[in-house]
């Protein structure tokens, strides 16, 4: 019997893996509890580095990867700090930096990346298959068994079903998930002329930070689409998951003890949540405010941000972990998909070498395992490293962070330097 490897979620990371390992021949199957490719579709972008890029462009047919690019958004090039009123401190990136095929960063509707990861799958993926646990079999092989009483056998078990992830629970029960204390309400706003001029035209090339007073921050970012998705969703459902009109989308991000009562705010709906919104920045341009009261109600949402924290290695089987079932983060690095597809390029090109004869088992998935630790915790380092210095109250922290900013603004060597390092 071939090597046969069984992945649980058809999220980004664990479509990214099976896409791997199908371009180079390894057996594979997909489990995901969802009952259909657009069940749950979620309607935000998502950035991907060009790093994560160059990890598609490896794991995705050629086809598949120009169809990404393709249904891309404009280019994402610059990285803005702004004031309350929306002053510039620092711009880093280069706002005409032409766009490549791979190295270079790209904004893409959430369904979208979805369909693209999904195509050519059809005889991979399982809807409908909620996995409820799993045991080991003689000869290393391992069951997965399924909600509806229905089981698949395997020679690894691959977990990517995300930051709740049963496989996780029941592997690495000591890894856990922690609550960081800290809230994003988010909303999208159509974009269109009126809106475009509230901002300033630097955020139009990438995204930016406003830096408010009292531990609060709002993340900014326009998608503006170049192609359809062939997947669009009507207007009509309102803009949450419309792929098919451009947007600005807004991301207040403080601690729930600044907004209030927890419980209260969680049962929030769209115009209760605007209106927090509203009050939590009081005093801040009212660009912005003209922009929050522009947002479309059925797209706001509060979750709160929670964090994995690292975990020390643990004995080389035959289950493993991609993306956020391991190494769930903050979204305040925007890295946590792009580490998922990371993990999923390393270890299908370690189990390719596995199949060939060239690794064991325990080199291949250890491998994938001592460096998928190394770098996803320090995404996650790094995600926790910003979520703090964007809900930070000291005065004098923030004022000392503005001056700094706009120091390395002045500066163009520095700010050449912190361009290079934001490509890597
Ligand atoms: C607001 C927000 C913005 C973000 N922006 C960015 C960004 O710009 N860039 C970036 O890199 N990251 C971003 N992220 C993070 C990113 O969304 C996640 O890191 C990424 O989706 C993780 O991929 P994954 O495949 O590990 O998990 P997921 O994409 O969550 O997929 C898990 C899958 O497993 C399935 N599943 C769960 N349980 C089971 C089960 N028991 N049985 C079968 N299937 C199951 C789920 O249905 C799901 O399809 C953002 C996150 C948020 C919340």
């Amino acid at each position: 019997m071939p090597f046969r490897v069984l992945v649980i979620g058809g999220g980004i990371g664990g479509l990214t893996l099976a896409q791997g390992l199908r371009r180079s021949g390894v057996s594979v199957a997909l489990y995901e509890r969802d009952r259909a490719k657009d069940d749950r579709l979620q309607g935000y972008r998502i950035h991907i580095t060009p790093k994560g890029c160059r990890a598609l462009h490896d794991c995705l047919p050629p086809e598949l990867y120009d169809r990404f690019v393709a249904t891309s958004g404009k280019p994402n090039t610059t990285l803005g700090f702004y004031d309350d009123q929306m002053r510039k401190l620092l711009v880093i990136g280069d706002a005409n930096a032409p766009e490549h095929y791979i190295d270079s960063f790209k904004s893409v509707s959430r369904i979208s990346l979805r369909e693209v990861l999904l195509s050519g799958l059809e005889d991979v993926v399982n809807f409908g298959k909620t996995f409820t646990g799993y045991e080991p079999l003689p000869g290393g092989r391992v069951r997965a068994h399924f909600e509806d009483g229905t089981h698949a056998d395997g020679d690894l078990l691959v977990a990517a079903d995300g930051v709740n992830s049963r496989v996780r629970e029941q592997f690495l029960p000591q890894a856990k998930r922690l609550d960081t204390g800290a809230l994003s309400v988010s909303a999208k706003v159509p974009l269109d002329e009126e809106t475009r001029s509230l901002l300033p035209p630097q955020l139009f090339a990438g995204s930016g930070f406003l830096f408010g007073p009292q531990g609060k921050t709002v993340f900014m970012a326009a998608h503006e689409f170049r192609s359809r998705s062939s997947v669009a969703r009507e207007p009509a459902d309102g803009l949450l998951m419309d792929n098919t009109s451009d947007y600005i989308m807004w991301n207040l991000v403080t601690t729930w003890e600044r907004l209030g009562d927890r419980d209260k705010l969680e049962r929030m709906d769209g115009a209760e949540l605007r209106q927090v919104a509203f009050e939590a920045t009081e005093g801040w341009s009212p660009r912005l405010h003209e922009l929050i009261a522009r947002s479309d109600l059925g797209s706001i949402s509060i979750f709160p941000l929670k964090t994995s924290t690292p975990v020390d290695g643990w004995e080389t089987g035959n289950i493993t972990l991609i993306g956020d079932a391991i190494h769930n983060m903050p979204p305040t690095a925007g890295v946590g998909a792009n580490t998922a597809i990371l993990d999923a390029r390393l270890l299908s090109r370690n189990l390719v070498e596995y199949t060939k004869g060239t690794m064991s088992l325990v080199e291949a998935v250890g491998g994938y395992e001592a460096e998928m630790r190394d770098y996803a915790f320090k995404a996650v380092a790094l995600a926790m490293r910003n979520l703090k210095m964007g809900v930070s109250a000291g005065s004098l922290q923030r004022a000392f962070t503005k001056t700094l900013f706009r120091f390395f603004d002045a500066v163009p060597p520095i700010r050449e330097r912190m361009t290079a390092t934001m490509m890597k």
